[in-house]
């Protein structure tokens, strides 16, 4: 058997600098949550995406989750949430009993079209307490026509950027547009901390009340003693030792995704039906995954059992949550865009210890289908 190529999998510093600062928390003792290494993460990353503050949670489902409660989402209310994502970008709305409507995505950023997010704000009205937008494999949404509309309308604006961690709109990273944004470690994202996530925004008293929730709520007192309802949402100090490590590479990691996807685009792109992701002037994006689509003879099912057979993970594009059993029955706003997505996109292999042979092997199984 050939030697297995990842979609997107872990891929430590070659300078080992996650293990220095896992062994410093062993040294010192400090393996427990919290810690010295859970305050730097939060401040280094805060630094790099030109936030006020952050807070370091387990997962980026949880950073949205306290999203929600920060806004005080409730029973009643409508976030409204792009529908082409992963589910994790909806789930926290029913962790607190508000109702999701979806709003499709356009062409020219695979992210929620303003047009549609206009429409669902006027159809919904007072109703809607938050707009969940997300940039979608690395590829920054429309931020100004949607912070627009978000101050226009009122709501207070959610950037599920967990798949965008180096991505730039304008020069401004993504995830610092909204009030509040999210990003996530988990072990196929551009960097990893086994799992983790971090929620980010300018308001730093309401950081610090999230730091509060994820840990259980615990009042200022000698015994345990709780006023509000409390999570464990809060990630450990060798976790965030990880993290500090992974950071200190993430321009590198930025650096390898584009070369395979440039490397995918100048080998594929004149196959019949073959488009690659959009990429717009002003999106500075980290590709995370390379993405193409396709519009002939040759299907997105039969490249993904091709590459299968040669021992190489490729994916298909999200399903869209308006189209998932459990999210069918709310309400969508839209057309066929995320469904078009959706039926004829593939996430090639964008693994980052990826070598020229392995780009060369995807690359030949991948032509040998239009011959
Ligand atoms: C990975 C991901 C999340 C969730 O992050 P976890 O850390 O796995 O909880 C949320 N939204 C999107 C779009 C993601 O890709």
């Amino acid at each position: 058997m050939a030697e297995k190529i990842w979609l997107a999998s872990p891929h430590m510093s070659e300078e080992g600098y996650e293990m220095a600062y896992i062994k410093e928390a062993f040294d010192t003792n400090w393996v427990a949550p919290l810690g010295p290494n859970v305050t730097e993460f939060e401040n280094e990353l805060a630094a790099k995406v030109g936030a006020k503050a952050a807070s370091a949670t387990t997962t980026g489902t949880a950073a949205i989750h306290l999203a929600l409660k920060l806004v005080g989402v409730k029973e009643g209310d409508i976030v409204l949430c792009q529908s082409l994502t992963f589910s994790a970008s909806a789930n926290p709305i029913i962790y607190e009993k508000a109702t999701p409507v979806f709003v499709d995505s356009d062409f020219v950023t695979w992210n929620m079209d303003p047009l549609l997010l206009e429409q669902a704000l006027i159809k919904y009205g007072d109703r809607v307490k938050a707009v969940i937008v997300v940039h979608l494999y690395g590829l920054a949404a429309d931020m100004d026509k949607i912070v627009e509309l978000c101050n226009k309308y009122n709501v207070v604006l959610i950037e599920d950027a967990a798949e965008s961690l180096g991505t730039y709109y304008k020069g401004k990273h993504t995830g610092t547009f909204g009030e509040f944004g999210v990003f996530s470690f988990n072990g196929n994202k551009i960097i990893t901390t086994s799992g983790g996530g971090m929620l980010v925004s300018d308001n730093e008293e309401k950081i610090a009340k999230t730091r509060f929730w994820a840990t259980q709520a615990r009042d200022q007192a000698r015994h345990y003693q709780h006023s509000e309802l409390g999570f464990n949402y809060r990630m450990s100090n060798v976790v965030a030792g990880i993290g500090r490590g992974q950071l200190k590479v993430l321009e590198q990691r930025v650096a390898k995704k584009k070369y395979i996807f440039k490397y995918y685009k100048r080998e594929l792109c004149y196959l019949e039906g073959v488009e690659f992701m959009p990429i717009n002037d002003w999106n500075e994006p980290n590709y995370w995954l390379s993405v193409m689509t396709l519009n002939g003879q040759v299907r997105p099912i039969q490249i993904m059992e091709a590459l299968e057979t040669e021992n190489i993970e490729s994916r298909p594009v999200w399903k869209p949550m308006h189209m998932q059993p459990f999210f069918e029955k709310y309400d969508y706003v839209g057309g066929d865009v995320s469904e078009k997505l959706f039926e004829n996109g593939v996430c090639l292999p964008s693994d980052t210890k990826m070598t020229d042979d392995d780009l060369e092997r995807v690359c030949k199984i991948t032509k040998g289908l239009w011959r």
